[in-house]
């Protein structure tokens, strides 16, 4: 059995890896590349298999970057089985019709702008393509071992990073009847967070591959829920309207609850919230109805009928009429839209008619990849360009950094020291390459691991 990297190596994006045996193929993850051009372009390119020879394709959780390859492999001839969790299918239902949605509006934004390089430009996938994704989704529920084909199965473990998020252990038995596990660690979720059940510990495999993100940093120990109540009050203080962009799913609801709980103890008075996000909004129907996920928390705010990511002062704006209405709004009020890395969708709207005003305030709440508008932004640019437009930056622009999915250091490699079992192959992916070195350096100081950091396009022999 060989195994791929054709994403996620040495880059945060594009996650996708390749499994092949003799005759059989397996994609763990079906992620788009996002972020700078450079990582775009790279969605444009040919797989180095042919797309209708992939057999399957197993994904870990429903984040683009896991997931938005689907349509256009499906594009590309792909007619296999796509697996997921339950919860994660749910998402996909929203996310892959947004996301292509977001494909084509873009592609007719820059051709009606004529702001492109690409004349026409094209978008990567259409609406018609990601229903053909959708159709393939195959529920697998979470501990269950689902068959690949003779010899090789696979089962999903909960990881807590967003709704139906999970690692994937794939157990494939040679031809001498020698067994070997491979574990995909997806995006490893946080210990004592809202909402959702806590990751499940890696139980040790002989080949393990573990994501990276905040491998060489640690959120900061502060209440996330201080540090948010803090902005939003020195916002209301600005005067203006505070915008906060985030990730529809799992960031939002994470927001939500927090600000439910800033209202319940007086931290910040009871303003109006808008949601400003179709997919935000049916995110957090998703992850009222999930309950089985829910924490013990959760559980309790539910027996005593408080939804604490539906405060009472919420509103939804489903309908770009409404989205519009909200332009009318000049103080007092929070708007939480996507995306949270300010790359496509209503926040652009949001932030190119807010940002030259500095009695406005945008809270970033997550982290900012390279080269998107979100990273310019925290970095303090005096202006930015969006929709081909330079708009000046004079809003207050600020980050509370302690929200996130993804486990920091201390967080992974505790999900990691439980293992009853050492991997002989540890691969470090998803990671921005010199935070993968200093993770592997930490695993090698605390377990005498040697690992690797493959690059785009290595293959490992297993
Ligand atoms: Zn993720």
């Amino acid at each position: 059995m060989e195994i791929t990297i054709l994403g996620a190596g040495r880059c945060v994006t594009g996650s996708k890896y390749l499994i092949k045996w003799k005759k059989r193929s397996t994609l763990v993850d079906c992620g788009l590349f996002q972020g700078p051009a450079s990582h775009r372009q790279l969605n444009w390119k040919p797989l180095p298999h042919p797309a209708h020879d992939i057999d399957s394709v197993v994904l870990t959780h429903a984040h683009i970057d896991h997931s938005g390859y689907l349509p256009r492999l499906c594009r590309q001839g792909f007619s296999g089985p796509v697996y997921c969790t339950p919860p994660t299918l749910g998402l996909l239902r929203v996310l892959l019709p947004d996301a292509a949605y977001i494909q084509e509006e873009e592609a007719r934004y820059a051709n009606r702008k004529g702001y492109s390089k690409h004349k026409p430009a094209l978008p990567l996938f259409k609406m018609k393509d990601a229903r053909e994704a959708l159709k393939k989704l195959q529920p697998v529920s979470f501990d269950t071992w689902q068959e690949l084909h003779p010899g090789a199965r696979f089962r999903f473990h909960r990881q807590g990073h967003i709704l139906g998020a999970a690692a994937v252990e794939l157990d494939s038995k040679s031809r001498g009847g020698e067994r070997k596990n491979l574990y995909f660690s997806g995006d490893v979720g946080r210990y004592g967070v809202p909402i959702l059940k806590e990751p499940e510990a890696y139980p040790g495999s002989d080949v393990l591959f573990v994501e990276s993100t905040y491998g060489n940093r640690n959120h900061p120990a502060e209440d996330a829920r201080s540090l948010l109540a803090d902005e939003v009050r020195a916002g209301l203080d600005r005067g203006g309207v505070i915008i906060i962009p985030a990730f529809a799913v799992d960031r939002t609801q994470e927001l939500l609850y927090l600000l439910h709980e800033s209202m319940v103890e007086n931290e910040i008075p009871q303003i109006p919230i808008w949601l400003d996000s179709p997919m935000g909004i049916e995110a957090t129907t998703l992850y009222t109805r999930n309950t089985a996920e829910h924490d013990v928390e959760m559980r309790q705010y539910f027996s005593e009928q408080v939804n604490p990511i539906f405060p009472p002062t919420l509103r939804v704006t489903p309908t770009s009429s409404e989205s519009r209405k909200l332009n009318g709004i000049d103080g007092g009020a929070i708007i939480i839209s996507a995306s949270g890395m300010a790359t496509g969708g209503r926040i652009l709207h949001h932030l190119k008619l807010r940002l030259p005003d500095p009695k406005n305030t945008v809270i970033f709440v997550g982290y900012q990849a390279n080269g998107t508008k979100g990273r310019r932004l925290v970095e303090g640019e005096s202006e930015i360009k969006i929709h081909g437009e330079w708009i000046p930056v004079r809003a207050a622009v600020r980050q509370v950094s302690g929200l996130s999915a993804h486990a920091d250091a201390d967080e992974l490699i505790m999900w990691l020291s439980r293992r009853e079992k050492d991997p002989s192959t540890v691969c470090v992916i998803h990671g921005e390459y010199d935070v993968q070195q200093e993770f592997a350096t930490r695993l090698s100081e605390e377990f005498g691991w040697q690992p690797i950091i493959p690059d785009l396009g290595d293959t490992i022999q297993v």
